[in-house]
């Protein structure tokens, strides 16, 4: 369509600089996400987010109003930066030339479009001028269109003629352009609106006389002013105050968007939104649409070539293939008969392939496992940096949450039910006799109690009572409601000594309270008060809490992959890598569309044909998860919440003191994709010695 000649160019500094103001791109980029056009609203609302559905409603409008075939050639008068030629090839297959004048929308159009992913050449865009396009073919557009680009023209009846004759007959031409005439209206504002407007617009019926005098017919004109509203208003909103500033200061001439903004909105009913569509007449000429022309290049899916693994030899390669085709086939249709037997004797079925065919020679064995530490490593980093994340949600969420608060009440009332233990016992070995009859006799006088450890001894229960409801309580609660990082050890031990004290305790109230004999009861007193205060600061000292310890342990050793007699093939350091990719076709195919082979006729004499055999369709490929091998997928599948027991288990962490609490995985239900991989050593020297007996089984 392009000759060889350079379009003429009305270069047009004023409109460059228009579009390359600040304020025309902070209205645009930031606020239409590059679109320069409304955006299309069914009915007014005064919130019109979404921006962007609404933008590209007004889109699809456009789309429909020039109501095209799919492939159809357009030409987008003004493209900007592509969204609107992009939409349109994306969505109804349309094949579009944008053009615009100015660079910058150029560059950014040139780059959307490779984004876009759209097969090549669907989308081009090139630096024209609307006013000369006589480097473009005759008739070789389908369809002609403007989204509120016409306003910039200077001589819109040359701009018609331009668009008629690029025109096939049929072909169909479409503004959306907004009529805010307010040269005409508004004095105040001519000279802004004049450094972008060298004309007045067309009104409505000023459009259609000049689309039917370039030779146009079926002019059709809708009006969406009311659909744009909440957008115009919108702009109103945002652009009021920076109007007041700029109407202050005089400085319109410099904020013509501003302006015609605030003045647009506050004269809506003066000025139309318009859709306008036109045909040019085919006068019985052909009008097919240029689909033969150039076909829209069809972009079929590319198969991806997954990457290989340089980790395994051919050998494991052949034997990972070998034992994986052989696990997935074993089992029948779920309704055969011997479906349940089949499937008890898949542990043993499995155990047999993995001696047959070793996973893992000991050539491959040191990648196998420096990819299992790789992948360990990159599980474990995973595992600590949600442990971190969780530990910092919760330092946020609950220091003064119910549950922070719960456990500090805890903490404080575990520790008080300790003192008055410790209390009475001080107490009571001081002397057992002057006994007093009320605690208020006692506390008078600054004596030492004597005798008061009787009075307390009811509320010494009570505090039993109350440390052992309390006695979930442990440092680790504290330390997770203060959100601390760092690890804390000796937490089992703490709890065990924690049980300890509490037994202590119980049998000290109930020895010196019912059993004891009254002459001993001095040195029970000692006694009991130096073993609860032992046990309590033995447990607290078991408590140790180091910020610097790691969270994990990063040195991992993989296990042993290979038995020490397991089968080793000869050396095949010369031997090219076997590329399972050779397996198959890797040559695009050539995509024809499928035809249908010709109908032979019906043939009286045809022979009454049945097949000897039953021709079944091969059996699908049936996978059931059996068990698990390290070496499918680069990491482990985690069963369960991710930071659970099993997580940690799976990844090789030891559980922790908590942890210990839940569901132990034991080598039954380890059903983790990490669990150690077992391989045996070949019983013979091929693997293939049964593999008749098989088949005549
Ligand atoms: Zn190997």
């Amino acid at each position: 369509m392009a000759s060889s000649y350079e379009p003429i160019v009305n270069a047009n500094p004023e409109l460059q600089s228009y579009y390359h103001s600040l304020e025309s791109r902070i209205g645009f980029d930031l606020v239409l996400g590059g679109a320069r056009h409304f955006g299309y609203w069914e009915k007014d609302t005064y919130w019109p987010f979404p921006l962007g559905r609404a933008l590209r409603v007004m889109e699809d409008k456009l789309g429909d109003t020039l109501a095209l075939p799919s492939g159809a050639r357009l030409l987008d008068a003004g493209c900007g930066v592509g969204i609107l030629a992009i939409h349109l090839a994306r969505s109804r297959g349309h094949r579009v030339l944008g053009i615009d004048v100015v660079d910058y929308h150029l560059a950014i159009a040139q780059r959307n479009i490779a984004r876009a992913g759209l097969p090549a050449a669907q989308v081009e865009v090139a630096k024209m001028d609307y006013h000369h396009l006589g480097t473009l073919d005759a008739g070789a557009f389908d369809g002609v269109y403007t989204l509120e680009t016409l306003v910039h023209a200077t001589d819109v009846p040359a701009v018609l003629q331009g668009f008629y004759r690029l025109l096939r007959p049929g072909g169909r031409v479409v503004f959306f352009e907004y009529d805010h005439d307010f040269v005409r209206d508004h004095e105040e504002v001519r000279d802004a609106a004049a450094k972008n407007e060298k004309q007045p617009r067309p009104r409505p019926k000023a459009f259609k006389d000049m689309l039917e005098e370039a030779g146009f017919a079926d002019v059709m004109v809708q009006d969406y002013t009311d659909n744009i509203r909440p957008m115009t208003r919108l702009f109103f909103l945002i652009a009021y105050i920076p109007w007041l500033i700029v109407s202050l200061l005089g400085l319109e001439r410099y904020f013509i968007n501003t302006v015609a903004v605030i003045d647009g909105y506050r004269n809506h009913d003066r000025h139309q939104y318009l859709a306008i569509a036109a045909t040019k007449p085919s006068n019985g000429e052909i009008v097919d649409v240029h689909l033969a022309a150039s076909e829209v290049p069809i972009q079929y899916a590319t198969p991806a070539r997954f990457q290989q693994t340089n980790i395994f030899c051919s050998t494991c390669l052949k034997n990972q293939y070998l034992y994986t085709t052989a696990l997935s086939q074993f089992l029948p249709e779920p309704d055969d008969p011997d479906y349940s037997q089949l499937e008890a004797a898949i542990p043993e079925f499995r155990e047999r392939l993995e001696q047959r065919y070793p996973q893992c020679c000991a050539r491959c064995e040191p990648k196998a496992k420096a990819q299992l530490e790789h992948v360990t490593y990159q599980a474990r980093s995973d595992h600590i940096r949600r442990m971190l994340e969780r530990s910092r949600k919760q330092r946020l969420g609950s220091r003064l949450g119910w549950r922070g608060l719960i456990i500090s009440a805890t903490g404080a009332l575990y520790l008080m039910s300790l003192l008055v233990q410790l209390l009475w016992h001080t107490m009571g070995l001081a002397t057992r006799d002057a006994l007093s009859h009320t605690l208020a006799e006692c506390i008078p006088g600054g004596k030492v109690p004597l005798g008061c450890s009787k009075l307390i001894e009811p509320y010494v229960g009570w505090s039993i009572l109350l440390g052992l409801l309390c006695s979930w309580w442990n440092p680790q609660w504290q330390r997770k409601v203060q959100g601390q990082d760092g690890k804390l050890s000796g937490l089992g031990q703490y709890c065990q000594l924690q049980l300890v004290l509490l037994a202590t305790r119980f049998t000290a109230w109930i020895w010196c309270v019912d059993f004891a004999p009254t002459h001993n009861l001095e040195i029970l007193h000692t006694v009991f008060l130096v073993a609860t205060l032992g046990l309590s600061l033995c447990a607290m000292l078991a408590v140790r809490f180091d910020p610097a310890a790691p969270l994990i342990n990063w040195d991992y050793r993989a296990p042993d992959l290979v038995s020490g007699n397991q089968f080793a093939p000869r050396s095949l350091s010369n031997e090219p890598h076997f590329d399972i990719l050779t397996l198959a076709q890797t040559t695009t195919p050539d995509l024809k569309p499928w035809q249908p082979p010709p109908m032979q006729p019906a043939e009286t004499d045809e022979m009454d044909w049945q097949p000897s055999q039953n021709f079944d369709a091969p059996k699908p490929v049936r996978f059931r998860n059996t068990g698990s091998s390290p070496f499918y997928g680069a990491l482990p599948a985690l069963s369960g919440p991710a930071t659970g027991h099993g997580a940690k288990q799976a990844i090789g962490i030891a559980p922790s003191h908590f942890d210990r609490k839940g569901p132990f995985p034991t080598k039954d239900n380890a059903g983790i994709a990490m669990a150690d991989p077992k391989f045996f050593p070949r019983s013979s020297d091929t693997g293939l010695e049964d593999i008749f007996d098989q088949i005549s089984e």
